[in-house]
């Protein structure tokens, strides 16, 4: 006899064990099962947007993430020669960043869900589902079934549960760089400060992380992969001398571990909802790292996923609680679209484009576009409220004064952001 419960969530992390809270808080027999063992890590690093950080509290879970760490409430932005400086995050957007490790965040995440009511399995691995008249009803693990009246795949972007389905992917874009990151100790840094950059050809991210360690990051594209991947270290100390600031806060620091890497990853939706399943978080959608959306994401989506989860089950109508994943599913993906290609575009290989640089210039210059900058990075407003047609036109205007020389590569700059900005209105109809 299989074990019964209401819901089966596949992945106990950002994504899983938010979705486990609210679900058991509400009164559902939950089970989470999770092939790991907690607390570790998953290879990303882990920079919380504060749009993610109020989630947080709102779960109940600040107080313990904000003990491990200094909550972050300045930023420096740099790209190329445009130097943006921000104070006060809360102030500006009602919450902090938080900059945590993977096995501090989901391993409070899942106590809570524990607390909360939630079975929580841990180092099992779902290998199968159960259908019953049409519908999945459960998954299939080694120590035996587990009956319920919906799977939630929430088990990462090379998710089980998505491939059992033949969820197909849409939208899919191929990675442009490969992420270097390193934890170190006895670095000289202001406490709660972030910087974020891309110079050259390089991304950044920096800031204080948990057990007093500082995470540095640094994005070489990803056509040099082989390069960096024979030598980690050389390839790090360059992307570090491409941005002399930070890597005067490194220095003094030793690194604690190896040289961690993702050199391998790919942007995609997937078809996210059908007869008695659902993917949220990476398991239906992945984008490009660099403005660090993933997990404020996940925790955006199962706070929009519950109630309709909730609801569909109580009525113990099928039909309705399908035709409501559905519809959160076209949600996710016009929540995601805009940023999706934002992402894109601030993740792409190469030097900074001219017509880019020239943008930044220009919010760097005005206070009131330093913060909608913010607000669009917190997920709060979409990019296009940033770089709107006559900011875009004036940026336009100046860099070809500023390089008469190089007028060609800017009208061929021009042409392509208006194709892309044509050709990424909305998200295609789900069908
Ligand atoms: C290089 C890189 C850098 C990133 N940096 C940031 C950043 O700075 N900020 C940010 O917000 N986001 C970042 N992200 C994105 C972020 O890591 C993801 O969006 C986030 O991890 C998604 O969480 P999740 O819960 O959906 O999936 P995951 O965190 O991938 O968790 C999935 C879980 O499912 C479990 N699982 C998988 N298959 C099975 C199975 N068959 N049975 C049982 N369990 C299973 C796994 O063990 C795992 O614990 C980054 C990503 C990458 C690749």
């Amino acid at each position: 006899m299989a074990d019964d419960y209401d819901v089966v969530i596949v992945g106990g992390r950002c994504a899983g064990a938010s979705l486990a809270i609210r679900l058991a808080r509400a009164g559902l027999r939950v089970c989470v099962l999770d092939r790991a063992h907690f607390p570790s890590d998953v290879p990303s690093t882990h920079g919380i947007q504060p749009a993610g950080v109020a989630i947080l509290r709102e779960l109940g879970c600040y107080e313990t993430l904000a003990a491990l760490t200094d909550p972050i409430e300045r930023a420096t932005v740099v790209v190329d020669d445009a130097r943006i400086e921000f104070e006060g995050a809360t102030e500006l957007l009602g919450a902090p960043m938080l900059n945590l490790r993977r096995s501090a965040l989901d391993a409070v995440l899942l106590e809570a869900a524990v607390t909360a009511g939630a079975d929580v399995r841990t180092r099992t691995v779902v290998t199968g589902l159960r259908e019953e008249e049409g519908r999945v009803a459960g998954v299939v693990t080694p120590e035996g079934p587990v009956r319920a009246r919906l799977v939630v795949g929430a088990d990462g972007a090379r998710s089980t549960v998505a491939r059992l389905v033949g969820s197909a992917e849409y939208c899919r874009t191929p990675p442009e760089r490969l992420f270097l990151w390193a934890y170190l100790e006895g670095t000289e840094h202001p406490p709660g400060h972030v910087w974020i950059g891309r110079i050259g050809d390089h991304g950044y991210l920096a800031s204080p992380t948990d057990g007093g360690a500082f995470l540095a990051v640094v994005a070489p594209a990803m056509s040099r992969r082989a390069e960096v991947l024979a030598d980690r270290q050389a390839a790090f100390d360059e992307g570090l001398r491409g941005w002399p600031e930070l890597e005067a806060v490194v220095a003094p620091g030793r690194r604690i571990g190896p040289l961690h890497t993702v050199p391998d990853w790919r942007g995609f939706f997937r078809r996210s909802a059908g007869p008695g399943w659902v993917l949220v978080g990476d398991a239906g959608h992945m984008k490009d790292p660099t403005p660090g959306q993933g997990i404020a994401d996940a925790l955006r989506q199962t706070t929009a996923l519950a109630p309709v989860v909730v609801e569909g089950l109580t009525a113990r109508d099928a039909p309705a609680l399908d035709a409501g994943l559905r519809r959160w599913w076209g949600w996710r993906d016009r929540d995601a679209w805009a940023m999706y290609w934002f992402a894109r575009e601030l993740g792409a290989a190469g030097p900074v484009p001219l017509l880019t640089a020239e943008v930044m210039r220009r919010v760097a210059a005005d206070p009131r576009r330093r913060t909608q900058l913010l607000r669009v990075l917190n997920h709060d407003v979409p990019p296009g409220r940033l770089v709107t047609a006559p900011l875009a036109a004036r940026a336009l205007a100046g860099a070809l004064r500023r390089s008469p020389g190089r007028r060609i590569q800017l009208l061929r700059e021009a042409r392509t952001a208006v194709t892309d900005e044509l050709r990424h209105l909305r998200p295609p109809v789900p069908a």
